[in-house]
């Protein structure tokens, strides 16, 4: 039969919780239940005779130390009191240095603890009756990881988060280099702080280390403005491409379309044409409805579109390599928009941007009429209603279109790889880098024109590498010449 646990409500430690989970895990039936399992890192005795806030005190200091981890590694049945208990084992040198440091901050306040017993790290599981059989014989090893230090006093227990006391230095280094790019707070830029936090609690000795943390600070905010106001652009001019493709499109010569494939098709008749008939058939009927499209007014304003959106990715291209020279400077006090401003204003005599404009569309049709060749294809081939062709149809033509989400993504993205290549050419960059955005979306051409950094100028990989690159050319120039663009 299992004995009650004895009461230590009126006592007072410092001690370590495991993570819930964990403890859910540990808890045998019976015993300690799973909120109570502890590692006592110090057992001070009566609670009446600790002072309540200076064991918290203590706690404070002691938990400016790094989070760890230690090793379950095992049972133990520790016997010689009125029950025997059983307890996990728990190893770790963290530990060792918490439990001596704890001794001292003690000995400091004036508290001595009691001096009944040496320190063996363990976790109380359950009490048992001498005569009693230990419930479980065997605990795997396993990594129990502490993330605050706990004052218990009596009933009252407070938590300390574990924290090295450089991060809070760390993280409003960070912050103000973030704060100084400008850019928003995204989720990569948290991931970042995390990252260079975890840095500087690692190289304390460096005398450098918290400018070094505003950097990254600064160069995370510098990327996620960039991103951001690409995001920002494209999002923009592919909505006002969408919209005005739409227009052009009217639904009764989609109807017309659906019927004249129908008809070729002979969909009345009872062996209709083989698979690779029906897909020729109906790209070809796709083709020649775009086809139509082409002669319509409308036409060339989807075309005025994709020119400026061109002109947009091409500005923002050269805003973002002065951007990121900039950064590589040290140089703060960029204003993006002065900047874009004055970089789409010069695309106002490029007569290239029509030919490029003229290129993407020619992509934009090819695209939308594979998607459209395809639906009604396999539209045909499900036996769909003459309606339901037509609704099909419709929702590539008049919806929001992939293709041409993806081809003004591509152009925009090529118009910015452009762009920036321009200006560092123009301003005489000998050797040019190639950075991955790291965003998921990388691919492996993109790491290898990375690793191949610095490249001369002309023997570069042309980017973007593949569709949705976010990878950016990065060169240093003289900042001189765009004065104008800083505050
Ligand atoms: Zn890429």
């Amino acid at each position: 039969m299992t004995v009650a646990s004895p009461n230590f409500s009126d006592g007072c430690m410092i001690a370590l919780y495991p993570p819930p989970a964990l403890a859910q895990q540990l808890a045998v039936e019976g015993g300690l239940p799973a909120e109570e399992l502890h590692v006592t890192v110090a057992y001070l005795g009566d609670a009446d005779h600790v002072d309540g806030d200076v064991l918290r005190d203590a706690v404070a200091e002691l938990a400016a130390r790094r989070p760890f981890t230690a090793q379950l590694a095992g049972l133990a049945r520790f016997t010689g009191g009125d029950k025997d208990v059983l307890v996990a084992l728990v190893d770790s040198p963290d530990l060792e240095d918490l439990r001596r440091d704890t001794l001292d901050a003690l000995h400091e306040r004036g508290i001595e603890i009691p001096r009944g017993h040496g320190f063996t790290a363990h976790c109380s599981l359950i009490y048992l009756n001498l005569d009693e059989p230990a419930p479980l014989d065997r605990l795997d090893a396993q990594p129990i990881e502490f993330t605050a230090l706990s004052a218990v006093h009596g009933l009252d227990r407070i938590d300390s988060p574990l924290a090295h006391p450089m991060d809070a230095v760390a993280r409003e280094a960070f912050a103000a280099g973030w704060a100084l790019s400008g850019g928003p707070m995204t989720r990569r830029v948290q991931v970042a702080c995390e990252t260079a936090v975890h840095l500087a609690t690692e190289a304390t000795d460096d005398p450098d280390i918290l400018k070094a943390t505003i950097d990254l600070g600064k160069l995370e905010g510098m990327w996620a403005l960039l991103f951001q106001r690409r995001q920002e652009q494209q999002d923009r001019h592919t909505a006002s491409v969408n919209a005005l493709w739409r227009d052009l499109v009217a639904r009764d010569g989609i109807a017309a379309m659906v019927d004249r494939l129908r008809w070729q098709l002979g969909v009345h008749e009872a062996d209709g044409p083989d698979r690779s008939g029906i897909r020729a058939a109906a790209l070809a009927a796709a083709k020649a409805m775009l086809a139509v499209l082409a002669d319509l007014a409308g036409f060339t304003t989807v075309r005025i579109a994709l020119r400026n959106a061109i002109a947009a990715g091409r500005a923002e291209g050269m805003v973002n390599a002065v951007a990121i020279a900039a950064e590589r400077a040290n140089r703060i006090g960029l204003d993006w928009n002065i900047a874009f401003t004055d970089a789409y204003a010069a695309m106002e005599r490029l007569d290239e941007l029509w030919g490029d404009a003229g290129g993407w569309l020619g992509r934009m049709v090819d695209g939308v009429a594979d998607d459209l060749g395809r639906t009604l294809a396999s539209g045909m081939e499900d036996g769909l209603s003459r309606d339901e062709l037509i609704d099909a149809a419709a929702d590539i033509l008049t919806g929001d279109s992939d293709a041409v989400a993806f081809t003004v993504d591509w152009a925009m993205t090529t118009a910015a790889d452009e762009g920036a290549l321009a200006l560092y050419q123009s301003e005489g960059v000998q050797l040019i880098d190639i950075i991955t955005a790291g965003d998921g979306r990388v691919c492996g051409s993109c790491i290898d024109a990375e690793t191949g950094s610095p490249w001369r100028v002309g023997d570069q990989p042309r980017m973007p590498l593949h569709p949705n690159c976010r990878c950016c050319y990065a060169a240093d120039v003289s900042l001189a010449h765009f004065a104008s663009w800083f505050t």
